[in-house]
């Protein structure tokens, strides 16, 4: 059996300090705020290379916090790629302003320049760039197009922790970025939880404001905020396993690395493209095929755990019935032929062998 995603692995790998780091939160009786997660903040700003983090209760809340600080006229239209998970599209909205969709590109599955070109109207005001899969959208590309057309840029870089474009990590390479740090992302607390970096001072005060009730002080409330914080007992947990995060990265890319050599070639499979000069995350190894049902039930049977991200376009949801103006996405179709392959620290190059001699089996018949 080759899993998808083993937490309980994890969690057996680095038992006694996770013990150790709740048992030291319920013995402070601190559970809301405090040392653990001005900690947890200071040492996850210094390891995504932003000057500011704010710990949030979970990235869909990150998201609309990062987009509200930006404080953009109400309605603005926001771009976000067709093939993403809905937060990055709810944010907007739920922030108050228009998300317009557009298509990333078909090798990579990332938000390119070109593509935010082809998608830009009068109105655009900022664009979501998801860091997609783990691997970071082509940043100096991206950030020259928004300066010109002065566009806000907020990085989704829930799947991308430790990811690096041409050297820098992901997270503060736009104006704002968001972490998630849901159980089964990279870096994965046990329950939900999430992070804003950004290098803006103004702005990483505004979300932390927003986040926590618009409050300066305990009663000085400046403003209508929310509350949406990081919880200390979260904070100790993350502590501990950001320390064993980019060998776990590294983990992962090895799986990676066997991926690509053992599965070239195969019947219609399209591997995903990895840039030069990038540290891919590799939240997920997600491959193409036209035959993706049949080939998912063969792998399941071959006792090979998938999943698919996304089964649906954005666009295609409906939720988004009321934005439907007759816009065909290339998302659509993609949405059809995704299979993502096991993933994780848990596995080793090996297991990519066995997937290979299963997708092998499976294009022979
Ligand atoms: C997981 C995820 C989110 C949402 O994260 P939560 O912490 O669960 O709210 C947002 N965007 C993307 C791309 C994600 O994968």
């Amino acid at each position: 059996m080759i899993k998808f995603l083993d937490l309980k692995a994890q969690y057996d790998s680095i038992r006694p300090e996770i013990d150790a780091a709740i048992a030291g939160v319920l013995d402070s009786a601190t559970f809301i705020g405090g040392a653990e997660v001005q900690a947890f903040e200071r040492e996850f700003a210094a390891y995504q290379q932003a000057e500011h983090c704010i710990g949030v209760a979970n990235a869909t809340d990150g998201l609309e916090i990062a987009i509200e600080a930006l404080g953009l006229p109400p309605g603005s239209e926001i771009l976000v790629p067709a093939n993403s998970f809905i937060a990055s599209s709810e944010a907007v909205t739920r922030a108050g302003h228009r998300v317009r969709f557009f298509d990333a590109e078909p090798d990579t599955y990332l938000v390119s320049a070109a593509g935010i070109e082809r998608a830009l109207t009068p109105a655009t005001r900022a664009v979501i760039v998801v860091h997609l899969y783990g691997q970071p959208a082509p940043m100096d590309e991206i950030l020259a197009l928004a300066a010109r057309h002065g566009l806000r840029v907020v990085e989704d870089a829930a799947q991308a922790h430790g990811a690096e474009d041409q050297g820098r990590r992901v997270g503060a390479l736009g104006d704002i970025g968001v972490f998630s740090f849901y159980p089964g992302k990279n870096l994965g607390a046990y329950g939900d939880a999430g992070a804003i970096t950004t290098n803006d001072a103004a702005l990483a005060k505004r979300a932390r404001m927003i986040a926590n009730h618009g409050r300066i002080s305990k009663y000085d409330h400046e403003f209508e905020g929310r509350n949406s914080r990081l919880d200390t007992l979260q904070a100790a947990i993350l502590r501990v396993k950001l320390r064993h995060l980019d060998h776990w990265v590294d983990r992962r890319n090895a799986v990676a690395d066997r991926y690509f050599q053992v599965l070239a070639g195969l019947g219609d499979l399209v591997l995903p493209r990895h840039r030069t000069n990038v540290r891919h995350a590799y939240h997920l190894f997600v491959v193409r095929t036209a035959r993706r049902e049949t080939l998912q039930a063969f792998l399941k049977d071959r006792g090979v755990e998938t999943g698919i991200h996304y089964p649906v376009a954005l666009p295609d949801l409906a939720a988004y019935d009321y934005l439907r103006d007759g816009t065909d996405y290339a998302a659509s179709a993609l949405a059809g032929q995704l299979l993502s392959l096991p993933m994780g620290e848990h596995l080793n190059p090996g297991a990519a062998d066995l997937v290979a001699a299963a997708l092998r089996e499976y294009f022979a018949q």
